[in-house]
């Protein structure tokens, strides 16, 4: 697994039991509404979404009236999660990794076991993960300038803003400026709209794109 600390704290907060291995401890749920699309999570055990034949509409989807439906709570550890035990799918520029990816000169074993045991960040667009040096970028959350004022070497966080926001590809910081960037930023909730961030693990490169409410 390899994101930020504070974003699994946050999907993983409270004990539970987890429905895999029996044990209590620090959950994901893998059928909560932001995960609604079950394929993205892999698990042979993870209940079906249909229980039956009755349940689909005569194009063989789930019939209008289910979709929503909040399901029965189904948990997985991270230490199950750590082991492969259930699996996440993950959209990226080198195209979809599941644990049944087979390993290429592109994609190593390494990254696919890496990016199918991290989770999907919160998101109601697409989870893609970013990709540089060949490799998935680590996902460190929505960032507040304040956020960009560590990450900048010299403290200055507006010029670090203002440089990934240039290199980013057209429609990433869609109404942002760079005058967006506060001149003393203090409140950790300056921007409403999520500035979902990654760093890469090997060179230390920096992308974002915004997500509007
Ligand atoms: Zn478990
Ligand atoms: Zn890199």
């Amino acid at each position: 697994m390899d994101c930020d600390e504070r974003y699994v704290k946050d999907l993983a907060a409270d004990d539970q039991t987890c429905n895999i291995c029996g044990k209590m401890g620090r959950c994901i749920r893998l059928n909560a509404e932001w995960f609604s699309d079950y394929p993205y999570v892999e698990c042979n055990l993870l209940p079906s979404r249909v229980e039956d034949d009755d349940d689909l509409d005569e194009y063989g989807n789930v019939k209008d009236e289910l979709v929503g439906e909040e399901p029965e709570p189904f948990y997985g550890c991270l230490t199950c999660l750590s082991e492969g035990r259930f699996n996440f799918v993950h959209e990226t520029a080198a195209g979809f990794i599941t644990r049944d990816t087979i390993p290429n000169l592109g994609i190593t074993k390494e990254i696919i076991d890496g990016l199918t045991r991290t989770p999907h960040y919160r998101t109601r667009r697409g989870n893609d993960y970013r990709w540089h040096c060949d490799d998935y970028m680590s996902y460190r959350g929505q960032w507040q300038p304040i956020d960009f004022i560590r990450a900048a070497k010299n403290g200055d966080g507006k010029a670090l803003f203002s440089k990934i926001r240039s290199e980013s590809e057209p429609g990433a910081f869609r109404y942002y400026t760079d005058n967006d960037f506060p001149d003393n930023p203090t409140d950790r909730a300056y921007w409403s709209s999520a500035v979902h961030t990654f760093v890469c693990r090997h060179c230390g490169y920096i992308c974002a794109y915004v997500e509007l409410d």
